[in-house]
């Protein structure tokens, strides 16, 4: 039976639909923090209630971008003794990796080489993101290189695991001829005694990868809908993953109380995990 108070107009137009959403681009920082709670994600990304990170790591975030920018100068062919004069640390950074690492700091033969080179990879909704220190190509190899400009390497396990020796080998193979086995990724850790950690790349690897990112930004895509259709937030973490205790949005999220706040807000803001490449 029709609804007496409602009734349908009969001339009513269909409800228009639903202006399709806009491509979002994602990087190796997004979905490393995708894997760790989506509602951090939408705090920061989507709400960008990010507040200022601490002075120490805004210092630390400096020097990166100078090592990189100097890095790329070089590649380039550009002088960089004014830079290197300025600062002693950078300048002593810089000489232990060209030592410590000659057939990657000056040119071989080679296709291509390229400081800061980034690609895109269409996902559905999505834009995949990478941007890689250096890239060398020859005949057979494609060869990534990042540097790692903070203090303390991660363990090879735990980097094996983050979504950026994940992302970026896998763009590439999406990107260019090469197959997974023809790719590599070597971290470089730079300072006084540089040291660096290499990734081989294969194809099981590469289809794990593809299942993984399948599954994850199908998640991203209906967590989405839901906030813009019905207005419901993104999924919280289980409170039993340990993640809410060093977190920022602790209390907004009520994980403590908010007297407690104070306490957490000092965290640091961006984990080195979540920092974006640096973009120079
Ligand atoms: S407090 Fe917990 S649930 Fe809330 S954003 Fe942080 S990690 Fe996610």
């Amino acid at each position: 039976m029709k609804s007496k108070y409602f009734p349908p107009a009969p001339d009513a137009p269909p409800a228009p639909p639903s202006p399709p959403m806009s491509p979002i681009r994602i990087s190796q920082g997004h979905l490393n923090l995708l894997e760790t709670c989506f509602r951090k994600y939408q705090y920061l990304y989507l709400d960008q209630l990010g507040s200022p990170i601490e002075p120490e790591q805004q210092e630390n975030l400096a020097w990166g971008t100078q090592f990189h920018l100097l890095m790329q100068q070089r590649e380039l062919g550009l002088p960089v003794e004014v830079l290197l004069q300025e600062n002693a640390e950078l300048d002593r950074s810089v000489s232990s990796l060209v030592q410590a690492a000659p057939h990657i700091t000056n040119p071989e033969a080679c296709t291509l080489r390229e400081a800061e080179h980034s690609r895109t990879l269409t996902w559905e909704n999505y834009l995949l993101s990478v941007i890689y220190d250096l890239l060398i190509v020859t005949d057979d190899r494609a060869q990534i290189f990042d540097w790692k400009t903070y203090r303390q390497p991660k363990t090879r396990d735990r980097l094996s695991r983050n979504w950026q020796t994940r992302l970026y080998p896998f763009v590439l193979a999406e990107t260019s001829d090469f197959v997974p086995e023809q790719i590599s990724l070597t971290y470089w850790f730079v300072g006084s005694r540089p040291d660096s950690l290499k990734f081989s790349y294969n194809t099981v690897q590469h289809e794990q990868t593809r299942h993984d990112l399948t599954h994850l930004l199908t998640q991203l895509e209906a967590a989405r809908i839901q906030l813009d259709r019905d207005r419901i937030p993104f999924p919280q973490v289980s409170q039993s993953k340990g993640f809410c205790t060093h977190c920022e949005f602790a209390a907004r999220c009520q994980r403590i109380p908010e007297d407690e706040e104070n306490i957490k807000t000092a965290n640091l803001l961006v984990s080195l995990d979540s920092i974006e490449e640096i973009q120079l």
